[in-house]
């Protein structure tokens, strides 16, 4: 099998992994193929001929665009919102699509009849070189199957990444998988090569995990690597690796698969968030897959994967603690309102923040006023006093959002909303 069939078979079900291409918003709003819709110039079409990747410049109806987008999406070309904001097409695929586990609610389990591709590292390098001097790729999201155990599909892993940045001297981004089973020193080896490293938890507990994949190990082979990689920042200097900069961290879980509650999911968010400084927790709402032990389990509400990205935006950049989310008894979110605006109705409707006094703080518990938001509120003071709605709207505050929890010198600004 060539490379292209082999990463067209991985792609297949890669859209299962969230990496750096999802953005906050309900899968059921996006479709399976929307982060996938790769802009693309003529000049990137014969990039793509020259690197094998397309055959010729034109499909049966003379639309070449249409021709290349399905050839980047068939093999698992996405484009993708890297940290920062750049969006840039970006390789995710597997080394391997072959496991010898047996998670629940994994396409790629053991013993699930389905054709599988397996890469060897300088063979993976390579055609993603290719792939990356063609213009096709700027960046390269790399996960693996368990084959022969954690260590030994950890060195494959990280034998990648060393061909790429020491062979082809890559220095474009690269995230790269850790295995359940890796020891510390795979790690820190990851962390010499990559820009950003992910161990998915998948469950926000043992108890629960047990539910989804009974032979990960949640304490040994799922937190640990995320406490090695904080370790590690924390306690080395970053000069040997490839740029100079320790890479962050990130992981996943599934949303729904195994019982458990928003505030279960969250309590472990905001310790990952806290402790081990993660740059982000992804939140995948489960969905069944064919021939699984979870095949009949009833999907996910997309809704509930939402809310859980916008609380953990609560606590990573608004200064939100998990006592501050509106849980009912259950542990759940309300699922019709963002759970910074049912804070701010609990908290703010009868005493409004003063928009020209309030610390940085207290601005971002505003509804209509995020991080950026709040720095524009306090450079706009140091010209002059904001002296109503139009004011804030100017320096890019959601006015009308923010108007029932606020003061502007003194006066609610609700009357003056409804002469807007
Ligand atoms: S170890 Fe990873 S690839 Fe293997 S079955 Fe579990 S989730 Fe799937």
């Amino acid at each position: 099998m060539d490379a292209e069939a082999k990463l067209a078979l991985v792609a297949d079900q890669m859209h299962l992994e969230p990496a750096e291409e999802v953005a906050p918003a309900p899968t059921s709003l996006r479709s399976p193929h929307a982060v996938a819709a790769c802009g693309h110039s003529p000049a990137e079409l014969r990039a793509a001929v020259e690197a094998g990747v397309v055959e010729t410049l034109t499909n049966g109806n003379g639309n070449p665009g249409r021709s290349l987008e399905a050839k980047k999406n068939s093999l698992g070309i996405y484009n993708a919102a890297m940290p920062g904001g750049k969006r840039m097409p970006f390789l995710k695929t597997m080394l391997t699509s072959a496991c010898e586990r047996d998670c629940y609610y994994c396409p790629f389990r053991a013993g699930r009849d389905y054709r599988r591709a397996t890469f060897k590292p300088d063979e993976m390098a390579t055609v993603f070189h290719q792939m990356f001097k063609g213009g096709l790729a700027q960046g390269l999201f790399l996960s693996s199957g368990i084959a022969g155990g954690g260590m030994r599909t950890q060195d494959k892993l990280i034998a990648v990444a060393e061909i790429l940045r020491r062979k082809f001297n890559y220095s474009g981004y690269l995230h790269l998988k850790i295995m359940p089973g890796a020891e510390r020193d795979q790690v820190w080896r990851a962390m010499q090569f990559a820009d950003r490293i992910s161990i998915n938890l998948e469950a926000p507990n043992a108890e629960r995990l047990s539910s989804l994949a009974p032979r990960k190990v949640f304490f040994e082979e799922l937190l640990r690597p995320l406490q090695w990689a904080e370790e590690i920042r924390q306690t080395q200097p970053a000069h040997r690796t490839y740029n100079g900069r320790w890479p962050s961290t990130v992981t996943q879980f599934v949303v729904g698969g195994a019982g458990e509650s928003d505030l279960e999911i969250l309590s472990t968010t905001a310790y990952l968030t806290r402790q081990l400084r993660l740059a982000r927790s992804y939140f995948s709402a489960f969905s069944p897959v064919p021939d699984t032990p979870l095949e009949n389990h009833a999907p996910e509400n997309p809704w509930r994967e939402h809310r859980l990205y916008q609380a953990s935006f609560l606590f990573r950049d608004y200064g939100f603690d998990l006592e501050d989310m509106p849980f009912d008894a259950k542990g759940t979110l309300p699922l019709d309102v963002d759970p910074k605006l049912a804070w701010a109705r609990a908290n703010l409707a009868e005493t409004p923040i003063e928009i020209n006094r309030a610390d940085r703080r207290d601005l971002l518990r505003v509804p209509g006023v995020g991080p950026k938001g709040a720095d524009s509120i306090i450079a706009a003071r140091r010209r002059g006093r904001l002296r109503d709605l139009r004011d804030l709207q100017k320096i890019g505050v959601l006015a009308a959002r923010a108007a029932p929890f606020i003061l502007i010198d003194g006066r609610q600004p609700v009357r003056q909303l409804a002469l807007w």
